[in-house]
């Protein structure tokens, strides 16, 4: 059991953001602005996250999952239309297609990367597929060239949700060119944040009017129009929501921007550290690499082999949890869930690789402000793991 000298040391979780005297600096001059909400600071966010990822466009909204379905709706999914959805990944990539009334195909993942296979992709589609959303999952790219070719063969749309892998790249491509649209999240435990918020990325001009309406109750923003028939004048010219971000949140996001390539690289030295400890520590694997890819790392996951270890995964979570390591399990399978199993008649058997998978999966943890000693501890955890298990053969 734990030796309780450790569990004393406070809680690793497996992620945590990196607030610093200028982000608050950065927020507490919006607040003594005169703009709250919609006002300079969104764009200029806006300016800046394209100029990172090299897109024409991007439009921040209020969270990922509003990025999710603002794309989703962009792209006039509807029902009766099917979305090839990726089974491994978080409840929002299926539900943003559901939002719209149409039908998240679950499909499986391969099994070195846990990315969307594309065999899978192409199995799935029928005469009703409308696009493909490629989940990247952990932080590395999926393999789009393969995903590309598959789309363009069957006319599909190929939009991304990288809430991971903002900061990848793809065979010398930056993550948020790779699709027609891309989805980022800015969530507290995401590689840079906003408190909550998202942006889509895109070069396609008429798809961000389009979201940029649609993130507005549906009113059509066209200034020119406005101005011929009155300054009180505007259009609500489809149903929209309210997925806006605030300045505040803006200015927090343009202050993270400027230390996030420092962020992206103490995830990169976090993870070459880990690599190097687990390369000797049999029945722990981490995932395979894409090849010409650079991961974000916003998760690390390894896959627990029961049968070297001598301790299952449950085990292997809860002793590392008495230890205050705040391990995760990332994810369980979508198609297993009942809300899914309802809607979409899914269950066990659906999607073996995933299945699999799932059984083995831990994620560690990994954020830009953990130290040596951190590192260390998870480490040391995880290779007590093994030599308790060793004890139990002896
Ligand atoms: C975090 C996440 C989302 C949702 O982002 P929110 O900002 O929390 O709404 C969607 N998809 C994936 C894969 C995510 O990890």
């Amino acid at each position: 059991m734990a030796p309780s000298d450790h569990s004393s040391e406070p809680f690793l979780p497996y992620g945590r953001q990196s607030i610093d005297e200028a982000d608050i600096a950065a927020v507490v001059e919006v607040l003594r602005s005169d703009w709250l909400t919609t006002g300079p600071t969104v764009a200029r966010f806006e300016q800046q996250v394209a100029q990172f990822v090299g897109t024409q466009q991007a439009v921040a909204v209020s969270s990922g999952t509003a990025a999710l379905h603002c794309l989703m709706h962009a792209l006039e999914i509807g029902p009766g239309d099917e979305v090839i959805v990726p089974t491994i990944t978080f409840a929002a990539s299926a539900n943003c297609v559901l939002f719209q009334g149409a039908r998240p195909i679950l499909v499986d993942v391969d099994p070195g990367t846990l990315c969307i296979d594309p065999a899978a992709v192409e199995a799935a589609i029928t005469p009703q597929t409308r696009a493909v959303l490629a989940v990247d999952f952990a932080g590395q790219p999926c393999d789009y060239d393969a995903l590309a070719a598959i789309c363009q063969q069957h006319q599909l749309h190929l939009v991304s949700d990288a809430c991971h892998s903002l900061g990848a790249s793809y065979q010398g491509r930056p993550v948020g060119q790779l699709a027609k649209m891309t989805a980022f999240s800015f969530h507290p435990v995401k590689a840079l944040t906003t408190g909550e918020g998202g942006v889509v990325t895109t070069d396609d001009s008429k798809l961000a009017d389009s979201m940029r309406s649609f993130r507005n109750h549906g009113i059509d923003t066209d200034h020119r129009q406005r101005q011929q028939a009155g300054n009180w004048h505007y259009q609500v010219t489809k149903l929209g929501f309210n997925y806006r971000l605030t300045d505040i949140q803006s200015a927090l996001g343009i202050s993270q921007l400027k230390r996030f390539p420092d962020f992206l690289t103490r995830r990169r030295e976090i993870a070459a550290q880990y690599d190097k400890a687990f390369s000797s520590l049999a029945g722990i694997e981490p995932l395979d690499l894409q090849a010409n890819s650079e991961h974000a790392y916003h998760l690390y996951v390894i896959r627990l082999k029961a049968a070297e270890l001598g301790i299952d995964r449950r085990a292997a979570f809860e002793q590392l949890r008495s230890l205050g390591l705040g391990v995760n399990v990332h994810y369980i399978p979508l198609h297993l869930h009942p809300f899914y199993q309802q809607q979409l008649g899914t269950g066990p058997g659906d999607c073996p690789v995933a299945e699999a998978a799932y059984e083995e999966i831990l994620s560690l943890p990994i954020f830009p402000a953990m130290n040596a000693a951190d590192i260390a501890r998870v480490v040391d955890a995880l290779r007590g793991l093994t030599s308790s298990s060793g004890q139990q053969a002896a």
